[in-house]
C-alpha cells in the first residue's frame, strides 16, 4: 500500500510483512515516511552535546545532555537510580476531556529526568560517559556498552583498552579504529575483523604485522599490500619510525594515496542473509538498518545490536525484541 507523509507529502510503502507487524503490536500503520520517522526519534537523541550543571537533587556537578534551562529537574545518576525519590509522587489521574499529548507533556516537565543515560549498577569509576551501561575506568565515551579502560569514543560494545576508536566491537589495545571487530594491538585502521599488531589497514581479515594494506585476507609481513620475508618486514618497519608522529604521517598519506588506487567495498555489510542496509552485520531478514549488529527481522533501524522484529528502533537494543519506534 502507497501512502503520502502527513509532514513531508513524500509517497512510501506499507508492505504486508509491515503491516503484518503493526497488527502483531497493534498499532496504526505509520502516517509519516520513514525518513520523517527517523528525524523524530533523532529529536529525542543527545549523545554527544553534554552540559556541566548541577544534580536537582544532591547539588553535585555533572554532566548532562539536558542544559540547565531545561524544565524538568535533572538528577545526577547515582541520585535518578537510588531510592531517595519517590517516582509515584508525581502520579496523577488522566483527564479524559483533555488530549493525551498535552497532559503527557505537563508530566514530563515535572518529573525528575536521569542526567545521563546510564544503567545504574553497572558503572565503575566512569562519570564521563553518556548513554551506557557495563562500563569501568571509561572517559567521554558514548553509545558504548561492556567497557574497560576506553577513552574518547562512541558505539563501542565488548572492548579493552581503546582510545579514539568508533564502532569497535570486542577488540583490545586499539587506536584511533573504525569498524573494526576482534582485533588487538590495532592502529590507525578502518573495516577490520581478527587483524593484530598492525598499522594503516583497511577492509582486512585475519592479517598480522601488515601495515597499509587493503583488501587483505591472512597476510602477515606485508606493506602495502607487497608480500615481504619477516626480515624484510621488520628492516622497513625500524626505517618507517613509527614510534615518531613524522613517521606516521608518513605513512598515513602513503597510505591514503595507496588506498585511493585499490578496489573499495561499495558497501560494508559482512555475514548477512537477506538484508538491506549499510555497516550491517551477523543479520537476517533486516532491511535498511544501518550501524547494526546482531539483527533478525528487523527494518528501519539504526545503531541496535541483538534485536529481533522491531521497527523503527535507533540506538542500544542488548536483547530487544517488539520494539517500534523507539530511540534510547
Ligand atoms: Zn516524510
Amino acid at each position: 500500500m502507497q501512502k503520502a507523509c502527513t509532514p513531508c507529502g513524500t509517497d512510501f510503502e506499507i508492505t504486508q510483512s509491515d503491516k503484518a507487524f503493526y497488527d502483531q503490536i497493534s498499532v496504526p500503520s505509520p502516517r509519516c515516511c520513514p525518513d520523517c520517522r527517523l528525524m523524530r526519534r533523532l529529536n529525542e537523541r543527545n549523545t554527544l552535546t553534554l552540559y556541566k550543571r548541577k544534580c536537582d537533587l544532591t547539588g553535585v556537578e555533572v554532566i548532562s545532555p539536558y542544559h540547565k534551562e531545561h524544565q524538568f529537574p535533572v538528577y545526577s545518576p547515582d541520585a535518578w537510580w537510588s531510592d531517595d525519590w519517590d517516582p509515584m509522587y508525581y502520579g496523577r489521574d488522566f483527564d479524559s476531556s483533555r488530549p493525551f499529548f498535552e497532559q503527557f507533556a505537563e508530566l514530563l516537565n515535572v518529573v525528575p529526568h536521569q542526567g545521563q543515560f546510564v544503567i545504574g549498577g553497572t558503572m565503575q569509576n566512569s562519570n564521563y560517559v553518556n548513554c551506557a551501561g557495563y562500563l569501568k575506568n571509561c572517559y567521554l565515551i558514548a553509545e558504548a556498552d561492556y567497557n574497560e579502560d576506553c577513552y574518547y569514543g562512541n558505539r563501542l560494545f565488548h572492548n579493552t583498552t581503546l582510545v579514539d576508536c568508533s564502532n569497535c566491537y570486542e577488540d583490545e589495545l586499539c587506536y584511533e579504529c573504525i569498524d573494526c571487530l576482534q582485533c588487538h594491538s590495532l592502529k590507525f585502521s578502518e573495516y577490520c575483523q581478527t587483524c593484530s599488531d598492525s598499522l594503516f589497514l583497511k577492509n582486512c581479515i585475519g592479517c598480522k604485522n601488515c601495515i597499509g594494506c587493503i583488501n587483505q585476507r591472512q597476510k602477515q609481513f606485508m606493506i602495502f599490500n607487497k608480500q615481504l620475508t619477516k626480515n624484510e618486514y621488520n628492516k622497513r618497519l625500524d626505517e618507517m619510525n613509527l614510534n615518531t608522529n613524522e613517521g606516521i604521517e608518513k605513512a598515513r598519506k602513503k597510505a591514503d594515496e595507496f588506498f585511493l588506487t585499490q578496489p573499495q567495498k561499495p558497501l560494508q555489510n559482512e555475514h548477512n542473509q537477506n538484508c538491506t542496509g549499510n555497516h550491517l552485520y551477523d543479520s537476517k531478514n533486516s532491511f535498511m538498518c544501518f550501524d547494526c549488529k546482531d539483527l533478525e527481522d528487523c527494518k528501519y533501524c539504526a545503531r541496535v545490536f541483538s534485536v529481533k522484529t522491531s521497527m523503527d528502533y535507533t540506538a542500544w537494543g542488548d536483547k530487544s525484541e517488539l520494539m517500534y519506534q523507539c530511540a534510547c
